[in-house]
Order: structure tokens, then C-alpha cells, then sequence
């Protein structure tokens, strides 16, 4: 293993979410790249010494969901590497070929860190779920956060109109420097009114959620008729009242997006090499993981965090 990305599960985990359910002690690292060093018989698509993105989960390959490439669906996980079972960050692994997607040329360990659940996630929620298409407007919210920083470049990448929230006048700059077109300080500013007022008052064709309680009715508020709204996350609150009548009235549609599959970290592999790069705020040794869980927990960071090893 190269590299590992840290993410809100390794959060998790390190405050002890679901402690129960795991072996511990435990190797950390959710999301992570390695170099191919050894191949078993008859395995193709690889190469020794370059470099490949393991999937996280362990998942049977057999079942219909499986058999369907709908990976994380499958109907008889056997935990999250990194959460319940031991992770990346470690020196080997030996991991079934079904599991790993090998990186294209010119993609660097850094970036390709970011490939197993960031990249694949935004990919996932963005164009499986949302179906994103070029030229729509797209509202993202905690735009610096890691996968919000991906959205927003995936977004750009094919001519959208991004609408973005942040928390705080730092990340507003540096959102602004991302190509962000509309950047909303949540904290100061009313990001449905921002919504409603670029759009000329018909609203966003997405929204990409993963705040929550906090942001749920106004992401209602600000969608389209018809528009699509997809949410992975509920980091501000899990229960949030929501106005039935509006969407069934103005026939909205709300897409629960969880993890990726295989094609996707293909996918976000793929975007890398074409130059949609992930948006790196720092790499650390090894001895400063804590480190930096302690900043994603406190959100003091823009981007992701990569960890070499
Ligand atoms: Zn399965």
C-alpha cells in the first residue's frame, strides 16, 4: 500500500462508532492505493509495480446485485475495510483481483488515494443517481469538504452552473479560486434565496446533500420542478420535516446514494487521467493520522487529507 485518504468513516471509527460489530485491534484506512506486487495464477489486468485502488468493501461477487455490477448493493457484505475489518494502511494485502481496479498512466498515488470512495461516491451520486447533465445548474453544498471539492470539479468539467455553500470567508475564497460561480457563506447567507436568484426564481436541477437536518428544507426549497436531489450524508442531524405536499406537488425527486461500485472507481480513475483532479489540502506521514482525523472532525480542511505510508 502507497497511500490511504482520510474520510468521515475513519472519523467514525476513531470515535468508536460500531464497536461492537468490530475485531479490534484494527488496521485504519477506508480508502486507499497500492502497487501490484505480486499477481496469483491466471490473473489479468494488472501489472507489477503499477499501481491499483482496492474497493472497501467486501462484497460476495455472487449475488444478483453483485452479478449486476451494483456492488454496493450487495446482499451479503461482509463489513467496510478500514471500519469493520482491517483496512489499507498497511505495508501488503493480498485482495481478490475482483476487487481492484488498476490506475491509468499519469495518474499520481496521491491523487489515486482518492479514488476508492471519494471520487467514486461523487460519481455514483452525481451521474448514476442525479444524472447530471453539461450545462444544468447544480447546487453543492459544504463545497470544501472532500467530496463537495470533487462534485464541484466534476460539475465544472462539464460546463454546470455551480451554486456552492461553505461555512466560513477562508473556504469562500478558496471556492471562489475553484471556479465555484455562486459561493454562499451558509452562516451570513440564505442559500435558497442565492438558488432561487440565479436561477431566475425556477430553481437547481440537483442538489448534491450531505449536510443535512441543517440544509434539508432549503435544499427543497431551491430544487426545480422536477428536480433531482441526491444526499449521502446527514453530518448536521439525521431527522429533518419535510413539506410532502411540495414534492409531490412540484414533483421532486430524492435519491439515497451510499458508497459506489466498481465502474465508478473505474469512472473517477478515468476523470484523473483526463485531468479532473482531486483537490489535496494536505499529505501527512503515517505518525500524523490522529492529526488529521483531528482536523476533518473540526472541518479545518479543504479538500482531502492523503496519508503516505
Ligand atoms: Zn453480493
Amino acid at each position: 500500500m502507497r497511500a490511504v485518504a482520510l474520510n468521515h468513516i475513519d472519523v467514525w471509527g476513531w470515535r468508536g462508532m460500531a464497536f461492537a460489530k468490530r475485531d479490534l485491534p484494527i488496521s485504519v484506512g477506508a480508502e486507499g492505493v497500492g502497487e501490484v506486487v505480486a499477481l496469483g495464477e491466471g490473473v489479468t489486468g494488472f501489472t507489477t509495480g503499477h499501481l491499483a485502488v482496492p474497493y472497501g468493501g467486501l462484497t460476495c461477487g455472487t449475488c444478483k446485485e453483485c452479478l449486476r455490477g451494483r456492488d454496493n448493493l450487495c446482499e451479503n457484505i461482509k463489513g467496510i475495510r478500514g471500519f469493520h475489518v482491517d483496512g489499507f494502511a498497511r505495508g501488503l494485502i493480498n485482495i481478490p483481483a475482483r476487487l481492484c481496479v488498476p490506475v491509468p498512466a499519469g495518474v499520481t498515488a496521491e491523487d489515486a488515494a482518492c479514488a476508492g470512495i471519494t471520487f467514486s461516491t461523487v460519481q455514483h451520486m452525481l451521474f448514476d443517481n442525479a444524472q447530471l447533465e453539461p450545462g444544468e445548474t447544480v447546487l453543492v453544498h459544504a463545497a470544501g469538504s472532500g467530496i463537495g471539492t470533487v462534485a464541484v470539479r466534476m460539475a465544472k468539467a462539464i460546463g454546470c452552473t455551480v451554486i456552492g455553500t461553505v461555512g466560513d470567508e477562508f473556504k469562500a475564497a478558496k471556492a471562489r479560486a475553484e471556479g465555484v460561480d455562486h459561493v454562499v457563506n451558509y452562516n451570513t447567507d440564505r442559500f435558497e434565496s442565492v438558488a432561487r436568484r440565479v436561477t431566475g426564481k425556477r430553481g437547481v436541477d440537483v442538489v448534491f446533500e450531505h449536510v443535512g437536518a441543517a440544509t434539508w428544507a432549503g435544499s427543497l426549497l431551491s430544487m426545480k420542478m422536477g428536480g433531482r436531489l441526491v444526499t449521502c450524508g446527514s453530518t448536521s442531524g439525521v431527522s429533518a420535516e419535510t413539506n410532502l405536499m411540495m414534492i409531490f406537488q412540484r414533483q421532486l425527486r430524492i435519491q439515497g446514494s451510499f458508497g459506489a461500485t466498481l465502474r465508478n472507481i473505474a469512472q473517477g480513475l478515468e476523470k484523473m487521467a483526463q485531468g479532473v483532479r482531486p483537490v489535496l489540502d494536505t499529505v501527512l506521514p503515517m505518525e500524523r493520522f490522529e492529526e488529521g482525523l483531528a482536523r476533518l472532525e473540526a472541518r479545518n480542511v479543504y479538500g482531502k487529507i492523503v496519508i503516505k505510508l
